[in-house]
């Protein structure tokens, strides 16, 4: 089946410069990359990315983690097309757990658990079509995304935005 699936290269990966080496691992799977752009990812972004985990003990250093304020404040968002798209990069990644992650999948090669307990583990993926449509529509608009993936809509809308000055 055709599907799409929404990677972020966290802030531990960016800070551990492996952004060359994730997308070189991810390029094994033959996906499209069809969206990518850098994000600085504030808290409501972050609270709705992981609205699932909001009664966990780890939630509020997941949000700090996420959010770059142990690394970098930037994470790399990507949307990957292609056959299998979910589980194909869900399989590289790795287990959530990084010490539980085949040592040669991502987040096994490259992830740690901190001393407070947060799995800092370089990647997240999409785990199945509801969430990645979910995730998808959080973070791209339309337009960012280079296929028809998702009905859309024209809306007419007068609002601000910062230009360039020249
Ligand atoms: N996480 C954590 N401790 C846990 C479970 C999850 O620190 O016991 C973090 C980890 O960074 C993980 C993220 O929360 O990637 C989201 O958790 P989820 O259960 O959705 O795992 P994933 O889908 O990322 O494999
Ligand atoms: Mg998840």
């Amino acid at each position: 089946m055709i599907q799409q699936t929404l990677v972020l290269i966290k802030p531990d990966g960016l800070k551990k410069s492996l952004t060359g080496n994730i997308l070189t691992r991810l390029s094994e799977t033959r996906l499209d990359i069809i969206a990518a752009k850098i994000v600085k990812v504030d808290k409501k972004l972050a609270e709705k990315h992981y609205c699932q985990l909001k009664d966990k003990p780890f939630f509020a250093d997941l949000i700090k983690y996420i959010c770059g304020e142990f690394h970098k404040k930037k994470v790399l968002a990507m949307v990957y097309y292609g056959e299998e798209a979910i589980s194909k990069v869900r399989e590289l990644a790795g287990l959530t757990n990084p010490e539980e992650a085949d040592s040669v999948s991502i987040r096994g090669a490259y992830g740690r658990i901190t001393t407070s307990g947060v799995f800092e583990n370089v990647i997240h993926a999409s785990a199945n079509e509801e969430e990645a449509e979910r995730e998808i529509k959080l973070w791209f608009e339309p337009d960012e995304v280079i296929a028809d993936i998702y009905l859309t809509k024209i809306v007419k809308k007068e609002t601000e935005k910062k230009v360039w000055t020249s």
